[in-house]
């Protein structure tokens, strides 16, 4: 991969990055506020629970993407950033620019969710 072509993707996980890593402190922030709040009846506290079920779901999907993310900026790094971490074929440039994160090529990934690699 060109160095100007690195230097978009390496822009657009930086941004992504830091878009998650605010998301994750602010569903941390929900969670502590949820946890402040007084319930009074079940109702709420029911309600208050899922809440932060659901907040510490989705802030460990964040995290898995965050985790994919410094993995591809390590990548870009050593140079080997669009390679197929499997088969170290070129990952499809649409896929890349669909998942700049993407870890594997299209094949690899289609395997990965069947279970196979
Ligand atoms: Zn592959």
């Amino acid at each position: 991969m060109d160095k100007k072509k690195a230097g978009i993707f390496r822009k657009r996980l930086l941004a992504k990055q830091e878009e998650l890593l605010r998301q994750v402190s602010k569903s941390e922030q929900d969670g502590r506020q949820a946890d402040g709040e007084a319930t009074q009846d079940i109702a709420d506290k029911a309600a208050n629970s899922y809440t932060k079920e659901f907040l510490f779901h989705q802030s460990d999907d964040n995290r898995r993407m965050l985790q994919l993310i410094t993995e591809a900026l390590e990548r870009l790094k050593n140079g080997s950033y669009g390679l197929c971490v499997a088969c170290h074929e070129e990952v499809q440039h649409k896929r890349l620019e669909a998942v700049p994160w993407a870890r594997h090529c299209i094949e690899c990934q289609e395997k990965q969710e069947q279970g196979l690699l």
